[in-house]
């Protein structure tokens, strides 16, 4: 509308055009300011991981704006914000992180973007487990908190009580949104606790391409038997193959499974000299690939595959 009366007065001398400019923009600036406060202009959210997203959306309903700054089904731990991303991460009221060391560009995007978002670090909401130190590492925190029940039921706590001090009048709605989500994680719990029930506990192990289900394991009695540590991109050493082999072995596991975007060639052989089958595909990092959309989809489809595969023959 601004714009439209501006090209209007086009035809006019170029300095009553520059005046008109000048003043138009101001009353632009005062419109926005108006139709801020009068329509109730929507908290904007950046988000850094695929979990938040979706907690933030459910939460959030039709006053939050969520920007995806990485991408459902993207991978989380390899992970660099470009000149795009930092802007609109700076143009963002709250900033959504994972948190417990996930974001290792955490730091610089801060420093970038000083003095604008308020940052919250969802993994604070939990009590953190920890990676044994290795050779050439140190300990450090499990940062897949996502992958335990209770702790999302935190951090959606967490989110609603942000976005209600950020946005008071829709206050009301946060806490009904999120009473709502909060009563589904629950009901989602008793689901997975009977369904897990249906496997004796010789059978739970998890074999699986990366370290991301320390936390599920925690909740639901499994032990988990990584090919690789989180920080890993290329193949397990032999040495590691030949560890896992052995673990497997000793605990008769029946089936192993790849992730979603990971899938090492090591898994091949050792199914191969263990006589395991393929159980399926599991999704560590969040949701957004293979039609699962949702935080409450991903472990759905995490448990059945895990069950199904790890049930013992009747
Ligand atoms: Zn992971």
């Amino acid at each position: 509308m601004i714009l439209r009366l501006l090209d209007l007065h086009g035809m006019e001398e170029k300095s009553l055009m520059e005046m008109r400019g000048i003043f138009l923009t101001v009353i632009a600036a005062g419109v926005v300011v108006v139709a801020g406060s009068a329509y109730g202009e929507k908290l904007r959210v950046a988000s850094l991981h695929p979990v938040a997203t979706d907690l933030a959306r459910r939460i959030g309903g039709d006053r939050v704006e969520v920007v995806e700054i990485v991408r459902s089904g993207g991978d989380p731990h390899h992970f660099e914000p470009g000149p795009s991303e930092i802007r609109a991460v700076a143009e963002a009221r709250i900033v959504l992180a994972a948190g417990l060391g996930l974001e290792s560009y955490l730091p610089k995007l801060m420093a970038a973007t000083s003095g604008g978002p308020q940052y919250v670090l969802l993994g604070k909401s939990v009590k953190p487990l920890r990676f044994p130190a290795t050779q050439g590492s140190v300990e450090m925190a499990d940062p897949h908190w996502w992958q335990s029940l209770s702790n999302v039921s935190a951090a959606a706590r967490k989110i609603r009580d942000v976005f209600g001090e950020a946005d008071p009048e829709g206050r009301d709605g946060y806490e009904a949104r999120a009473s709502a989500l909060l009563a589904s994680l629950e009901s989602l719990k008793e689901w997975a606790a009977l369904e897990i029930a249906s496997l004796p506990k010789s059978v739970r192990v998890l074999v699986t391409p990366h370290d991301g289900f320390g936390y599920f394991a925690r909740d639901f009695g499994f032990v988990t038997i990584p090919l690789m540590d989180i920080k890993a991109t290329n193949q397990p050493t032999p040495q590691r193959v030949s560890e896992i082999i052995a673990k497997m072995r000793a605990r008769g596991v029946r089936a192993v499974f790849a992730e979603q975007g990971e899938n090492p060639k090591a898994l091949s052989e050792i199914m191969r000299e263990t006589g395991a089958r393929m159980g399926g595909e599991l999704i560590a990092d969040g949701p957004g690939s293979g039609g699962v959309r949702t935080y409450e989809e991903m472990m759905r489809h995490n448990i059945s595959t895990i069950v199904e595969a790890l049930r013992p023959a009747p």
